[in-house]
């Protein structure tokens, strides 16, 4: 019997991330380019419905972990009623939320009675101004928000930072002091080719190693090999003195990262990405739309698994095709 969860790499994938829409309320300088508006084609959207019955299908395959995210999920009015029907699939054991964090206020405690079990919150300054220069958006939200994570007792909330030099080196200590201050752990991201933006050339380019360079200006990092919080590809040390704890996500510069892949995207459009570094994309919607039987969706996932590449393609002059906040981050 062939396992339905395994890739040609024999690598387990049971992790699927689901953009709920390609909408976002920001405008993060390395995920949507200026004019964006692939939302305007409605209809090709799934509906919770369809989503839904996406993950019932990947369940039965043996997906075990699924991650809310977009775009911004927050902005989907119904996707609080959509995480409490997927958390009721059987087989559904971890649903995790990728969030600005902005609408997080009013909806952390109904999404954690929904079922959601995880949260990770994008926070790449304090500073006002310069959160505002970087996402053109309020960061007085975004800190609400991660104060009603805390208080609605997720099991785990995390914080993302994408690195970019010249803009926002100046804030990783003081983002690192903020994670160390409420118990979160901090993941520093680095930039990967996803958009045609500005911001994304090989100047502002921050690799893991310099971030680490600069933390150790302040505290001593001490590797934390065996530490896994939650399914990512993040490698975390403690910070000696402040205690914070922080991840590394090299997607560039660390020639393993993609050894331990774990996971399919889904689009917002109804596309299985093996790979967010490959063009590469299975259409499930036609077949969704044209059928009820799910014997046609589960040979989809099975192509999808059939053809993840072994690595992304970021390395090899990749140009970058659909924009982050359509394929789902
Ligand atoms: N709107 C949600 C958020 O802000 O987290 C979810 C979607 S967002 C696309 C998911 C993650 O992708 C965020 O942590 C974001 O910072 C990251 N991201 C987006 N574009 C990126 C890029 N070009 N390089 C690295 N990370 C990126």
């Amino acid at each position: 019997m062939t396992k339905t969860d395994m890739d040609s790499f024999g690598r387990k994938i049971d992790y699927l991330r689901i953009s709920i829409t390609d909408r976002c309320n920001e405008r993060c300088l390395y995920c949507m380019p200026e004019g964006y508006h692939g939302w305007e084609v409605k209809p090709d959207h799934l509906s919770a419905d369809e989503i839904v019955r996406i993950v019932r299908v990947a369940a039965g395959l043996g997906f075990r972990k699924f991650r809310l995210t977009g775009g911004e999920p927050l902005v989907r009015p119904d996707v609080v009623a959509m995480a409490r029907a997927m958390a009721a699939v059987p087989g559904v054991e971890v649903i995790g939320l990728s969030t600005n964090g902005t609408r997080l206020a009013e909806l952390a405690q109904p999404l954690r009675e929904a079922g959601v079990r995880t949260v990770n919150v994008s926070l790449d300054a304090l500073d006002p101004d310069l959160y505002r220069r970087i996402t053109h958006g309020d960061v007085a939200s975004v800190l609400a928000g991660i104060r009603a994570a805390v208080a609605a007792g997720f099991e785990r909330v995390k914080l993302n930072c994408v690195l970019m030099r010249g803009v926002n080196e100046s804030e990783l200590w003081p983002l690192t002091l903020f994670a160390a201050e409420h118990g979160l752990p901090l993941r520093m991201i680095e930039l990967m080719p996803l958009t045609r933006t500005d911001v994304l050339t090989e100047e502002n380019f921050l690799g893991a190693g310099e971030a680490m360079a600069l933390m150790a200006r302040h505290d001593e990092l001490i590797p934390q090999p065996d530490r896994k919080l939650g399914h990512g590809p993040a490698k975390y040390y403690l910070l000696k003195n402040t205690g914070a704890l922080v991840g590394f996500i090299g997607a560039l510069t660390n020639l393993h990262f993609c050894e331990a892949c774990n996971k399919l995207r889904l689009t917002a459009d109804g596309k299985i990405r093996p790979c967010l570094g490959n063009h590469g994309e299975i259409d499930l919607r036609a077949t969704l739309r044209q059928s009820g039987d799910d014997t046609a969706l589960r040979a989809l996932f099975a192509e999808a698994l059939r053809s993840k590449p072994l690595e992304h393609q970021f390395r090899d002059q990749y140009v970058p095709g659909r924009p982050m906040t359509a394929i789902g981050g």
